[in-house]
């Protein structure tokens, strides 16, 4: 087994989890099985427990951990489903440590950081290499070099390498900032994260530069010259429209020819030629689609975070590159349709209401729904907007004023979501971690149903991550009045897809159709959704 480390220097944000993914991609199609992991440096056990702000969108695999973001353009980049292995924090390294101590596994011996908890790294570093049967692994450490916390997992690093020298690389992504005032890319914070590294006792192999442009052959030469790498190792990461060029930008450089070599490996045959049509159509599409996301936002000082949406937003991109349309997004704060109306939905060609949790911007989500059904504007709802349009059906079509999900109103007379039995024990007894309805889960399709033709077949499988769940008593009373229950759980009794005859497309699932979208491969639901989105236009 072979390994790449992939750290980051100089800020956060820089677009290591794309390096990784594109790193993975590019090897794969040398022909090599890869496992791709990322390290998160808190002491959460998952991301699961840890709010939008601080972390973005948690991505759910099929073995149901919730994990960081990168995960899900791993997944998307090299399109293999992963599992827990492949997802490793501070806290479940801590968590096993102590465990064994309790467990008196270390035979008596004062339990320490360095052997104990960077071999724990190390295992599970291999384990999720031995998970995927991978030929080579790449490791992304979170965070940035110098961090009191990551500090371990670059000593296991360190360890690693020096026990298997031939099998270990390492690749160090840094910025080149361009200051307004200076007009010049500066190399020197990379030089400095390089500098802190080899404090560590580290080497980079390679160097990655992201900048805005492409890195030019003078700061190419100082980087190599401080930096103690060859100038052919330092690779440019300029920016480039879409994430999914950056593959061909790396490859362009013969990045992945020059990793195989270090590592003693022999380029096999394939190439990136799905890649490079898929990049071509992303270019060509020039009709565009006007889409609102109507989700409750995320602010970190004077910024939104649209990373809480990641999935989501590159689900809409594949669906509507296999559409050949230019994907439009518009980012609309529920709240801000709850004090101003919804005459910022006009003129947008299809509504989405994702995945969520809390009271806050729910009105102003059903408002968009009620819109989308009345207008006849295709509706995608994931997860919380497959609930809140079960309300806006049951209040405007039913009639049943103040109907809610228990979530939002606990007194609601009108309970029509409500919180699965088994998950109301678990959160009386504050068992939240990990606890939720997650992963993947059989899912029955009614024929003659949009869902079960958007999929072609009747059983499939999909990613979930919830606590409630439309509730059966009104099943009769929605059913009647139009609203059908197109997927429903193997024995029936959970309703995983909704949708509405009458109207070009609306469709809601209990589960997250956007963590199995691939770029290749866009997800059925949002490619129905997209092609009924074109149909109307
Ligand atoms: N808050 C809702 C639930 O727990 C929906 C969750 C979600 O959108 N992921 O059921």
């Amino acid at each position: 087994m072979k390994y790449i480390f992939v750290s980051g220097g100089v800020i956060s944000g820089l677009g290591k989890g794309i390096t990784t993914s594109s790193l993975g991609l590019i090897l794969q199609s040398k022909g090599y099985k890869i496992s791709p992991v990322k390290v998160d440096m808190y002491l959460n056990i998952d991301a699961g427990t840890i709010r939008p702000q601080e972390h973005g969108e948690v991505f759910v695999t099929d073995d149901g951990i919730e994990t960081d973001q990168d995960l899900g353009h791993y997944e998307r980049f090299i399109d293999t489903p992963l599992t827990r292995a492949n997802y490793i924090t501070t806290g479940q390294v801590y968590q096993a440590v102590l465990n064994k101590e309790r467990a008196f596994e270390y035979d008596g011996e004062d339990v320490e950081a360095i052997p104990h908890v960077t071999d724990e790294i190390i295992k599970r570093i291999k384990e999720a290499g031995k998970a995927k049967n991978a030929d080579i692994t790449i490791i992304e450490y979170g965070g940035t070099v110098g961090e009191y916390q990551n500090g371990l997992f670059f000593e296991a690093y360190r360890i690693l390498k020096l026990k298997n020298p031939a099998d270990v690389i390492h690749v160090h992504v840094g910025y080149l900032p361009i200051p307004n005032s200076l007009g010049e890319m500066k190399s020197k914070p990379v030089q400095q994260s390089v500098r802190v590294l080899n404090s560590m006792g580290i080497q980079p192999d390679f160097v990655v530069g992201r900048a805005s442009y492409p890195i030019d052959k003078k700061r190419k030469e100082r980087i190599a010259l401080f930096c103690n790498v060859l100038e052919e190792d330092v690779i440019s990461n300029p920016d480039v429209p879409s994430i999914y060029e950056v593959p061909l930008v790396l490859s362009d450089q013969d990045f992945g020819e020059k990793i195989l070599s270090k590592l003693g490996l022999e380029p096999k045959s394939k190439d990136l030629s799905d890649w490079r049509s898929l990049v071509s159509t992303i270019k060509g599409a020039s009709e565009v689609a006007k889409i609102a996301i109507v989700g409750k936002y995320f602010g970190t000082g004077d910024y939104q975070l649209e990373d809480v949406y990641v999935s989501v937003i590159e689900s809409l991109k594949h669906a509507c590159w296999s559409n050949n349309l230019k994907p439009s997004l518009h980012w609309i704060d529920s709240e801000k349709i709850e004090k101003e109306g919804i005459g910022i939905l006009e003129k947008i060609d299809g509504i989405v209401v994702p995945g969520g949790f809390g009271s806050r911007g729910t009105e102003g989500m059903i408002e968009a729904i009620k819109f989308a059904r009345e207008r006849k504007v295709p509706y995608l709802g994931l997860c919380y907007g497959m609930q809140m349009a079960t309300i806006e059906f049951a209040r405007n079509v039913l009639g049943l004023k103040d109907a809610n999900t228990t979530e939002v109103d606990t007194d609601s007379p009108h309970p029509i979501i409500h919180i699965m039995p088994d998950q109301e024990k678990k959160l009386l007894l504050r068992e939240y971690g990990a606890t939720m309805r997650l992963g993947a889960w059989d899912c029955l399709l009614k024929p003659g149903t949009k869902a079960y033709a958007a999929y072609g077949k009747k059983e499939i499988s999909e990613r979930h991550r919830h606590r409630y769940e439309l509730n059966n008593k009104y099943r009769g009373q929605l059913e009647k009045a139009g609203f059908i229950i197109s997927g429903t759980s193997p024995d029936g009794h959970l309703a995983e897809i909704i949708e509405l005859k009458d109207h070009p497309f609306f469709m809601g699932s209990q589960f997250h159709p956007e963590f199995k979208s691939r770029p290749l491969r866009p997800h059925p639901l949002f490619k129905a959704f997209i092609e009924a989105l074109a149909q109307l236009r």
